[in-house]
């Protein structure tokens, strides 16, 4: 057995379970429990110094390295139509891509030594993709861009990536599609941090310290979209749990009825058992005077009623102390037995036979008039006189008969012992007929 719980109080342990659960992700995420950092240094990306040179330029550049990163110094010589210098950051692998898509900013700490105050550098996320990429020209590779203006020792700049826009003369240039003309950061191959676009004549020193790109494990938004999932999936499973539960409850309930019920069955079985033991005499197997008292009591009132017949005959076996004292007990309860079957083989089948008590029988016979019942008294006296008993010896009875007249039950059998009285006084073996009662 196990205690009923409403599921009243189910819903509510698991609304609160998942309360408790969403806000401790939620409060998880704020305090930056999903925060992803990602550095860009050595040994897996590479620092090396470009310049004009390329493009007809006579700027002049030179390289510093170190742990966090590199510094170039050059000297910016109008000879190029773009003169510029740069410290260009490759992956170690040539051809590898890292996909920045998943991060939303980058900290980029630059000093930035310059002719005049204040002058911005240009910073390009460098992504590949077959659709606009050719590995023989190293335009052909996006510039996701941004320019500012880092200064001297700032300190770290946190600039959202989707501040990063496409240059427009490369979309221009590459005759890019508009699905492609965003900016895109699944693929970069390489960084570049540049002087400025407007650049003087002059002495440029450009040191990267650090640049670290920052994102998340899993963002807000898929937080909340995965809580909404937990929520779904707790409901359906807890309208399935709720289903599968009141079915279990309904089939234990069902057996648990079943059970009662068979047993119920085997008690009336053997109420019925008990009961009919207790109607029957367990000597003769005739019925008992307690068994058939409420049936007399009924009968009487109906036969009155509806005006029917009803009568009694009362018998009494003579002499029979005599018997048990000159052939014992055992063969006084053989007679009352033979004495029973004999006298039921001439009862019809509304007669009812009673042990009264001791040696003393009634026959309670409905629609029968005292004549009737006389003849049948007498009948059976003689059938009892006739017939030959186990212990040899003749055998009678006396009996009275009674008509139920306007009178109760008890007052028809007492005039019936009253007649049996007078067919003993009479010389026994003999059968008495009550007066009626008025
Ligand atoms: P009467 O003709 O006046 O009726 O004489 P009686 O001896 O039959 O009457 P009495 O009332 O003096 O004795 C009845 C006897 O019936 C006494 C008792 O031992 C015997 N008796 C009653 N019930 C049983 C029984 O179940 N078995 C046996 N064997 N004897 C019984
Ligand atoms: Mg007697
Ligand atoms: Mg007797």
């Amino acid at each position: 057995m196990f205690a009923p719980v409403s599921p009243n109080s189910n819903i509510k342990k698991l609304v609160l379970l998942l309360l408790v659960f969403s806000a401790t992700l939620i409060g998880w995420h704020q305090l930056g429990g999903a925060d992803r950092d990602f550095r860009v240094s050595k040994p897996d990306w590479r620092f090396a110094k470009v310049d004009d040179s390329s493009q007809g330029g006579k700027t002049e550049v030179e390289m510093v390295q170190s742990d966090a990163g590199a510094s170039v110094s050059c000297s910016i010589v109008f000879a190029a139509k773009y003169p510029f210098c740069e410290i260009a950051i490759h992956t170690q692998q040539l051809g590898e891509s890292i996909d920045l898509s998943g991060y939303h900013s980058v900290s980029l700490d630059i000093d930035y030594y310059s002719p005049s105050p204040g002058e911005r550098v240009r910073i390009y996320l460098r992504n590949k993709n077959d659709a606009y990429t050719d590995e023989n020209d190293p335009v052909s590779y996006k510039f996701n861009a941004i320019e500012y203006s880092p200064g001297i020792n700032q300190g770290p700049v946190v600039i959202p990536l989707n501040s990063f826009h496409v240059l427009s003369w490369w979309i221009a240039d590459y005759n890019i599609p508009l699905e492609h003309a965003g900016p895109d950061l699944s693929a970069i191959t390489h960084m570049e941090i540049a002087t400025g676009s407007y650049v003087q004549e002059g002495e440029y020193t450009l040191t990267l310290k650090s640049m670290t790109f920052h994102g998340y494990w899993i963002t807000e938004a898929e937080l909340f979209k995965l809580l909404m999932v937990i929520w779904l999936a707790a409901a359906v499973g807890f309208l399935c749990y709720e289903y599968w539960s009141v079915r279990y409850n309904f089939l234990v309930a069902s057996q648990r009825e079943e059970r009662l019920r068979k047993s119920n069955v085997t008690l009336s079985l053997q109420a019925k058992k008990f009961a009919a033991l207790a109607e029957r005499d367990t000597l003769t197997g005739v019925r008992n005077r307690a068994a058939v008292q409420e049936w007399v009591s009924q009968a009487v009132k109906q036969s009155q009623r509806y005006h029917r017949d009803f009568s009694v005959i009362f018998i009494d076996l003579d002499h029979f102390k005599e018997i048990n004292d000159t052939h014992g007990h055992f063969c006084g309860d053989e007679i009352l037995r033979d004495f029973t079957l004999l006298i039921s083989e001439w009862l019809d089948i509304n007669d009812v036979l009673v042990r009264w008590g001791g040696e003393e029988f009634v026959i309670f016979c409905p629609d029968r008039d005292v004549k009737s019942v006389a003849e049948l008294a007498e009948n059976l006296r003689y059938q009892v006189e006739i017939h030959e008993w186990v212990h040899g010896v003749k055998l009678t009875i006396s009996a009275g008969v009674a008509q139920l007249d306007e009178e109760t039950y008890n007052e028809l059998i007492q005039r019936a012992d009253d007649a049996l009285y007078k067919a003993k006084n009479g010389g026994r073996n003999r059968v008495a007929i009550s007066s009626p009662y008025h």
